[in-house]
């Protein structure tokens, strides 16, 4: 099999290493281990991993130090492991360069995907492959065409209105992938409506009753409680 991608994984915790380790190798991926974050800043210049998993909670400093150090030379993708009620942190890390988060404890398909959207990323420009080559993202049903900038479901159009489109357009650029509240407003309303959240939450309620089956399941964009949203990966 040939390997998909080496990936970094600084944590402290050896049961979760080891987790990670018989996943990754078992789905084609290279891992390496360490667990301070003073081995993962003199290992990552030399090993120039394709993605970096990185636990904030580390013996030896913040994970968050390592992350602003990576920051400062690449740009190559951390996703952070976080503790499942730290909305904050996770914000926090997202603000600071991290691309995406994972929240312990978390299974193998999570695992799995959320390195499957940041080796993508690297390697495609926007970030996915089909929206690179013929301008248009597909996912069970979805339709989002970026040139005739409408979106459609089972073949209708979902009749977006111009903002709802965008909205869809800018998730669907970063499938698979966490977009915080503050910065989907930022793109799409401009810097002065940052921290209005309840104009997100009122087009999201829109976008859902013309495109999902069931607003209150969503299969196509998922709400992360306390941080954004995220579009489903492309078939
Ligand atoms: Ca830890």
């Amino acid at each position: 099999m040939a390997v998909k991608g080496k990936v970094l994984i600084i944590e402290d915790d050896r049961a979760i290493c080891n987790f990670i380790r018989r996943v990754l190798e078992a789905n084609g991926y290279e891992a390496v281990i360490v667990h301070t974050g003073r081995e993962a800043i003199s290992l990552l210049a030399s090993h120039c991993p394709d993605v970096v998993i990185l636990d904030l909670g580390l013996p030896d400093m913040d994970g968050m130090e390592v992350l602003t150090d990576l920051r400062r030379w690449s740009l190559m993708p951390v996703v952070v492991v976080s503790a499942r009620t730290d909305e904050r942190e996770k914000v926090r890390a997202l603000d600071a360069g991290a691309d995406d988060y994972i929240t312990k404890p978390f299974g193998t398909s999570e695992l799995l995907a959320r390195i499957r959207t940041a080796v993508r990323h690297t390697r495609t420009t926007s970030g996915n492959a089909s929206i690179a080559k013929e301008n248009r993202f597909t996912a069970k049903g979805l339709v989002i065409d970026y040139d005739k900038y409408r979106a459609y479901i089972d073949g209708r159009d979902a009749g977006l209105t111009q903002n709802e489109f965008k909205l869809v357009a800018l998730l669907g650029r970063y499938a698979g992938r966490v977009l915080t509240y503050d910065y989907l407003i930022r793109e799409i309303w401009g810097p002065n409506k940052a921290y209005d959240n309840q104009i997100l939450r009122v087009n999201m309620a829109n976008i859902r009753r013309k495109i999902e089956k069931n607003p209150a399941e969503p299969q196509y964009i998922f709400t992360e409680v306390g941080v954004g949203y995220r579009m489903i990966e492309a078939d």
